[in-house]
């Protein structure tokens, strides 16, 4: 017995059948004694569909207008919801964000949760009724339709969770889990048991999509477990939660590898107090991240410094670089956009030595060059040529000793 919220993504409530599913497992845990929030999202592709079609009508539309068509896509999936549910014969009732009293700021397609007014939800779930939520929605103190960003159900899903102090998040999704590295391209990924908030907030960011990033930050923040799970089948999911002692055992949890990014290097500038603060002035100015910098010893008084930046907004930040060549009197300015970065995460790396002189020496059997590298507490990142990323992938997952073992290894005599 206790409160759970429960969050289908858009593939879980895709047609008619998927609804009737998630009816279906809805209703089990009402049936266990539980009370439930559900949080659904957009059927499928609606959400891209509904974009496109603005950008049909016109090729800049007011954010706004945009808030109000797309949050359109989730008020279609709470009505069907709660009808399957009442066609199993039980009580729910379907709200949209504003309805439920969530409330965000006016920063309309990237809006912020502030606060949510838990009364209706409250009154329902007390009367036995089972209370079904669009995700991804608010309205602002204007009462404005506003969204969280794309992927943002996860977050509605988390905040209600926090705010109700539920017992427990499930995240339905078309995924059995979340594994030690992209199942598509490391066959022998293994999925996790249980991974904790700062993992998954790395591997997140490093382009192993699961999950909406700022709907783990909250959880983190306001210690939510999350059990990740797929809509499609009973398996054993992945729970995120609090680190707890006995999981720094595992050194490495994760590899991911991501080709978001290029790198830039300036040569020959001179060796002088102020200009790093100089260059990296100049591009934050423009609102470009920089994720990586190296700058090698200096020869004759002047040194070279390299710096990575999304793919995205390399022409922006090379032009930048040659206006900064020009004014330093620096010598000449590179580019390589054919490069990735691949990662090993774990907080186990915090207590145990030896990570990244095993994870290079992996890359230096297989040939591989390492163009720069950068870590953090539970997380090592080497820059290599995006031709061997995913080579290298595998490789450094067997290393770590993440592959399944092998089921079916029948020895025939
Ligand atoms: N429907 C929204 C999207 O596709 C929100 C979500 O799916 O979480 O981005
Ligand atoms: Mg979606």
């Amino acid at each position: 017995m206790g409160l759970i919220v429960q969050k289908f993504g858009g593939t879980s409530v895709a047609n008619a059948e998927r609804i009737k599913a998630a009816a279906r497992r809805i209703v089990e845990t009402y049936k266990a004694g539980n009370k439930v929030i559900v949080v659904v999202s957009a059927r499928g592709q609606t959400t891209d569909e509904l974009i496109d079609l603005a950008y049909e009508i016109t090729e800049n539309p007011s954010t706004r207008e945009m808030d109000m068509l797309m949050s359109t896509g989730e008020q279609i999936s709470i009505a069907l919801v709660a009808m399957a549910i009442h066609a199993l014969g039980y009580p729910a009732v379907s709200f949209t964000g504003g309805q439920v009293g969530i409330v965000t700021d006016s920063y309309h397609t990237k809006a912020r949760i502030r606060n949510i007014n838990t009364q209706r939800i409250r009154k329902e779930l007390e009367s036995g009724t089972i209370v079904i939520v669009a995700g991804f929605q608010g309205i602002d103190a204007n009462e404005n339709i506003t969204t969280l960003g794309r992927g943002g159900s996860d977050t509605t899903a988390v905040a209600l969770a926090a705010i109700m102090k539920a017992d427990r998040c499930d995240i339905f999704t078309d995924v059995d889990g979340i594994y030690t590295a992209d199942p598509k391209k490391v066959p022998h990924a293994k999925k996790l048991a249980r991974i904790s908030y700062d993992e998954i907030l790395e591997l997140a960011s490093l382009g192993a999509q699961v999950m909406h990033s700022r709907s783990i930050e909250f959880a983190k923040k306001y210690d939510v477990p999350l059990y990740v799970r797929s809509s499609f089948n009973d398996k054993e999911g992945t729970l995120i939660c609090k680190e707890a002692e006995e999981m720094e055992d595992i050194v490495v949890s994760g590899v991911a590898v991501s080709k978001d990014d290029a790198k830039i290097t300036i040569r020959a500038i001179p060796d002088v107090p102020g200009q790093a603060a100089r260059i990296f002035h100049e591009i934050a100015k423009k609102n470009i991240n920089v994720d990586m910098i190296i700058q090698n010893a200096s020869i004759e008084g002047r040194a070279d410094v390299t710096f990575t930046v999304p793919r995205s907004d390399l022409k922006e930040a090379l032009n930048i670089a040659e206006k900064i060549k020009k004014d330093l009197l620096a010598g000449e300015v590179l580019h390589d956009s054919k490069i990735a970065k691949l990662s090993v995460v774990g907080i186990g790396m915090r207590s145990h030595c030896g990570v990244a002189e095993k994870m290079f020496s992996v890359l230096a059997d297989e040939k591989i060059n390492i163009q720069m590298i950068s870590t953090s507490e539970i997380k090592i990142s080497c820059v290599i040529d995006e031709a061997h990323a995913d080579r290298a992938l595998r490789a450094v997952h067997t290393a770590f000793g993440l592959d399944k073992a092998e089921k079916e290894e029948v020895i025939k005599v």
